[in-house]
């Protein structure tokens, strides 16, 4: 049978099936097509007898706020709200679907808000761009995306190459030449001298953006929005005193450091501290009272984080100093375990695998606990590794082997050839490895 559809555009039998409650995230750069999407939506939901309300930030005054607007010059009707808690007082009770557009310029609430309406049965899409011009997660957008059930990640041409744009660059306009916009100019956008385009990774430009190490965009987007969380904490928290702050911090580390020192391994006389949920709830109580405690210090989560790992990286400083120390036929490291040798060298590589080992200088990049069983058969006459500490795997075998080990050479692997007679020597805290040539 063919279905005639009544007259009028509706599809009154769809308006019997009830809306699909949840969130829906529309995101990408300028010119992606987001607004013009997201009324295609309204209307259709519109047509189908659904109920829709949308609305926009106030902020947002450069077409005016009460309407959602696309590129193409397509409208449809919102409110313009000052704050994310506002439209839960403009949302009637028979209202199908909420749409919000422009959400980047909303506040750190609006996820939650977003919960609340998809809690109470509805249908909310939400529209906007997921990255401000610095390539950084813009408002509340980074945490609305992990709260999406369901995601349309739109994607733009590229100004300068015409491939595919996911970011947004913001350009100067002086006598008529298009400039980036630098790092730290302000968030919002001068219409008269500035402007918006769409651009690819590669022609993503922003001068002065600190350098350090790049974070992976899941784990920038994953501490904006632990940026955001805190930030909404603080703003009903009614003791921001630092000095407080500090000091309940040091309480925490100092409640999860017992059970760290009471754990059994470590300590087989301590006496348990408690339950592994208590540990968990510790741990999660120092991360919680740290990011506070930064947000009130004005401190960035992602900038100290991207530190933080650059350092960790660097501490590749002990693998620094011995490259530096290094010659063409000596490198240096530190003594995991003292005593001099000599003997061949089994250079760990794909060609020689760590498994197949049997007897001479061992000399691999690292050494992984689940190979200390194959050395405690096949024992070294030493071991010299290119990363590691003084505590670390190799150098714990090398204490129970009673053998010489040097740790943290930076390029053992790739100095050493393999099948080469090498000495070992060490003195002190400084090891040496000693290319012997005949
Ligand atoms: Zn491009």
């Amino acid at each position: 049978m063919i279905e005639s559809r009544p007259e009028g555009s509706k599809i009154p039998h769809q308006k019997d099936i009830p809306i699909q409650a949840g969130i829906e995230v529309i995101c990408g750069p300028t010119f992606s097509g987001k607004s013009n999407e997201l009324i295609r939506r309204l209307r259709y939901l519109g047509h189908e007898g659904r109920k829709v309300q949308a609305f926009t930030p106030k902020i947002d005054n450069r077409r005016g706020g009460d309407s959602v607007n696309s590129e193409d010059g397509a409208t449809f009707p919102a409110t313009s709200v000052a704050s994310s808690r506002e439209i839960l007082g403009h949302v009637e009770s028979d209202t199908d679907v909420v749409a919000i557009d422009e959400a980047q310029f909303f506040d750190s609430e609006l996820p939650d808000v977003c919960r609340e309406l998809a809690a109470g049965g509805r249908q909310v899409i939400v529209a906007g761009l997921d990255k401000n011009f610095r390539g950084e997660p813009f408002g509340p957008m980074a945490r609305l995306k992990l709260e999406a059930d369901g995601m349309d990640s739109r994607r733009a041409a590229c100004k300068i190459c015409g491939r595919s744009a996911t970011r947004t660059q913001r350009v100067k306009i002086i006598n008529g030449e298009r400039i980036p916009a630098n790092y730290s100019d302000p968030t919002i956008l001068d219409e008269g001298t500035e402007a918006y385009e769409a651009r690819c990774r590669d022609h993503h430009e922003v001068p002065g953006k600190p350098e350090g190490v790049v974070l992976p965009e899941s784990v920038e987007e994953a501490l904006g929005w632990l940026e955001e969380v805190t930030k909404s904490i603080l703003k009903k928290e009614d003791r921001p005193e630092d000095f407080f702050r500090a000091l309940l911090t040091g309480s925490q580390i100092g409640d999860a450091m017992k059970y760290i020192t009471h754990d059994k391994k470590l300590n087989p006389r301590a006496r348990p501290h408690g339950t592994r949920e208590d540990e968990i709830l510790a741990y999660g109580q120092i991360m919680m009272q740290l990011m506070t405690l930064m947000g009130s210090r004005g401190i960035s989560f992602k900038e100290a984080v991207a530190i933080g790992l650059k350092n960790q990286f660097e501490l590749d400083w002990k693998k620094k100093d011995a490259l530096a120390n290094a010659t063409e036929s000596q490198i240096e490291g530190r003594v995991a375990h003292p005593g001099n040798v000599s003997g061949q060298a089994y250079v760990v590589s794909e060609e020689h695998p760590i498994e197949e080992f049997v007897a001479g200088v061992l000399v691999a990049p690292f050494v992984k606990p689940d190979h200390m069983s194959h050395f405690r058969l096949n024992t070294p006459v030493a071991i010299v590794t290119d990363h590691g500490g003084v505590n670390s795997h190799p150098a714990i075998l090398a204490r129970e082997l009673g053998i010489p080990a040097i740790v943290g050479t930076g390029n053992a692997t790739e100095k050493i050839p393999h099948g080469s007679e090498v000495m070992i020597e060490t003195k002190d805290k400084k090891g040496i490895v000693t290319l012997v040539v005949e």
